[in-house]
């Protein structure tokens, strides 16, 4: 018996069945538009030898004026449709099944040609949207049923109609964005008429044997959205339009609280789903933060849904269903909700990827064959970089010992896990301990490896990673001045007054660590809840609680400092940057910019402004916590390198000023590629 029976289930949907209850939900990887569609078809085509169920495309434009961003991918002519049946063909001859998700983007479409419900601008975009009249609407409704015909024409299993996430539909369901005084405003039972005659139309043009998904916004998360009574008026309506699923969407992408970031609980809004259970008969679909099987077969079994859909964790490991159902879960590759790789290079432009699985959307170009000779690799360094060569090595074929003077994997991971919110950080160190044993890498762990350790592999790699800059500030040699490793590590007392020196990744993340006390809110649903302000969508428009925002008391003062006068947090994840800003703010985190720092002295740290050094200050504090970024640790690669020995040096070793874990887990399974 399977230890998760429900999340394997077969699933009846009288013209198909689904193998089970997992759906690959939409990610925008911006490979359609790569038009090199042999990598497309071979990025769903890994999938679907996963075992997932059935998967959902990245959105696809209906109309030029519904694409994302001008030139967004869409179905138009028989040459595109050509180009799709290349995917779908990959697809079944994967086993797998494929639906089309049709986004219209509506006043979210970065161009000027945008339209909308009415002429209201969205607080995320620069462009103002043209209110559409009568024709306009109705021409937009042809264009998602002419979408939903070619889909089926290039060979797809269904279409996704896209409701959710404040795109076109749902500017049309709020009066938030739709201020119209005719038969497509006003009442809601006017507002819904779009969905519906959409939803109508698809249906009537694709026939009965086509799956068809609505993707509906359960909770809107912004002023004005929709009540949880209009969110069951319009999944009956959209059941009676004979639709054959409907997913989850949860908050709009202007709402200004995080639906999916890596501080949202695991699971976090399965319970909005689980309010819609019993009042239609389609089968319904919860998403948002479920990552394992485990965290799938709880929310299955509890009733919460009839099935789930996972969107990122299938970029970090494709076969998490096969997986799963092997016996094997510890193998999956965790999604640990970071951005970094994917919806941060959405946004950029770039083609995502993963962080933890690199070779995600890059299927044809890191290809990790068996080595035709198989070599002694010796790795020093057992964070990031060092493991996923490692990892990728040895699975290679190739005999890999990896050295690192800390008794545990993981490297600078092990102290951002320690961060309240970033619990997802143990999943993935564990992961690489996992994967080492079954590819049979060798771990000398608490072992400071030296040149002459390393003369007998044929490939030496260094990822020594980094250690911390030195600020050089006067007084920075006093005990209450200490370092980040030493507060992650939790080798020092701090005070109620903390100053940190450095606003990076790691300043934010250690004054996140300083202001919270107790259990993270990450690990307790309720209170996470109300920290951000989340209500119910029965009792309040679009589930912004009427009180707002409830956070804890900060658990010290915290001043954080940069010498920068731009705006803190700047260069943080695009995604996920105003998450953290948001949080410190909560707790009245001060920041601090274009500061010279003077000294540190019993009293605190004295900062000065400007090239003159003007308005000197003291920032009363207990202690000073030192994040000023970190320089590369090479010295055992320039000790080899002076004996002649060719080395590989990866991650922070090579660079420390980029130093994160997306670079180098990259850089590092790319070179065990050529190995
Ligand atoms: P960082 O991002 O390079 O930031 C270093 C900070 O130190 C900056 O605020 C910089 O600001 C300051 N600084 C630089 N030189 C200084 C000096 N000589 N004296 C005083 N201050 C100085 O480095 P990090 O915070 O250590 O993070 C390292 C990497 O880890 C990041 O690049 C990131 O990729 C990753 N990371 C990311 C996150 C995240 O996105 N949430 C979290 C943790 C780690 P001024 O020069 O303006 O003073
Ligand atoms: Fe998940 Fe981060 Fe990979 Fe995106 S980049 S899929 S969030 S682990």
């Amino acid at each position: 018996m399977s230890q998760y029976p429900n999340m394997l289930k077969p699933l009846e949907l009288g013209h198909t069945t689904l193998k089970n209850r997992v759906i690959m939900g939409s990610m925008h990887t911006n490979l359609e538009e790569t038009k090199d569609w042999n990598r497309v078809a071979e990025f769903y085509a890994e999938r679907a030898r996963g075992g997932v169920a059935l998967m959902v495309t990245g959105g696809i434009a209906p109309n030029n004026e519904g694409g994302v961003f001008p030139g967004a991918a869409g179905v138009y002519t028989d040459a595109d449709i050509a180009n799709h049946k290349i995917v779908t063909d990959r697809v079944h001859e994967a086993g797998g099944k494929i639906a089309m998700q049709i986004l219209h983007a509506g006043r979210y479409a970065y161009g000027p040609e945008c339209v909308s419900a009415s002429a209201v601008k969205s607080p995320i975009s620069p462009f103002p949207p043209k209110e559409l009249d009568e024709e306009g609407i109705e021409k937009q409704i042809a264009d998602f049923a002419t979408a939903a015909v070619n889909a089926k024409k290039a060979g797809y299993d269904g279409v996704e109609v896209m409701g959710s996430e404040g795109y076109f539909i749902n500017q049309f369901l709020v009066t938030h964005v739709n201020k119209r005084t005719d038969r497509w405003g006003g009442s809601y039972e006017n507002r819904m008429r779009l969905p519906i005659e959409i939803m109508k139309r698809v249906r009537a043009a694709v026939g009965d044997d086509f799956i068809i998904i609505y993707r509906l916004s359960m909770i809107d998360l912004i002023p004005n959205g929709s009540t949880f009574e209009e969110v069951v008026q319009l999944a009956q309506e959209v059941e009676k339009t004979g639709a054959d699923i409907i997913n989850t969407g949860i908050g709009w992408h202007e709402a200004r609280i995080p639906t999916i970031a890596t501080s949202v609980p695991r699971a976090g809004f399965a319970w909005v789903t689980e309010k819609l259970m019993g009042k239609v008969s389609i089968p319904l679909v919860t998403s948002n933060r479920i990552n394992t099987p485990e965290v799938a077969e709880d929310v299955l079994s509890t009733g919460c849904a009839d099935m789930v859909s996972m969107a990122r964790p299938f970029l970090a490991d494709p076969h998490f269903v096969n997986k799963a159902a092997e016996g094997r879960a510890p193998e999956i590759a965790p999604c640990i909700a970071c951005n970094q790789a994917c919806l941060d290079h959405t946004f950029q432009g770039k083609i995502s990827s993963c962080l933890v699985n690199p070779r995600a959307c890059f299927e044809t170009e890191i290809v990790l064959e068996k080595a035709a000779m198989p070599k002694k690799v010796g790795i020093v360094g057992a964070g990031p970089a060092g493991m996923s060569t490692a990892i990728a090595a040895a699975e290679r074929g190739h005999d890999v010992t990896v050295f690192d003077r800390a008794e545990e994997v993981g490297g600078q991971l092990n102290m951002a896990k320690q961060i309240p919110g970033k619990e997802e950080f143990w999943g993935f160190v564990d992961w690489f301990e996992t994967m080492a044993g079954k590819h049979g890498v060798k771990l000398e762990l608490g072992r400071e490896a030296s040149a002459a350790d390393l003369g007998e592999f044929d490939e030496v790699i260094i990822a020594t990673g980094v250690v911390p800059r030195d600020p050089h500030i006067p007084g920075q040699d006093m005990d209450h001045v200490v370092d980040y490793i030493d507060v992650l590590r939790g080798k020092a007392e701090l005070g109620k007054r903390v100053a940190v020196v450095g606003a990076g990744g790691i300043g934010f993340d250690v004054s996140e660590y300083l202001v919270h006390e107790g259990e993270s809110l990450t690990e307790n649903l309720k209170d996470w809840k109300e920290e951000w302000g989340v209500g119910d969508p029965s009792e309040t428009r679009g589930g912004l609680a009427a009180e707002g925002p409830q956070p804890d008391a900060p658990a010290r003062e915290v001043v954080l400092l940069q010498r920068k006068l731009e705006r803190h947090g700047k260069r943080l994840g695009k995604t996920t940057g105003w998450i953290h800003r948001a949080a410190l703010k909560m707790k009245d985190v001060e920041m601090v910019g274009g500061v010279n720092y003077e000294k540190i002295d019993a009293e605190g740290l004295h900062v000065s402004f400007g090239e003159t050094r003007e308005n000197p200050t003291l920032i009363a504090c207990d202690n000073v916590v030192l994040c000023a970024g970190q320089v590369s640790e090479r010295s055992l690669a320039d000790a080899l390198e002076a004996t002649g020995k060719p080395v590989h040096v990866i991650g922070g070793a090579d660079v420390a000023s980029e130093l994160d874990a997306k670079r180098a887990i990259d850089q590092g399974t790319r070179l065990a590629a050529a190995l």
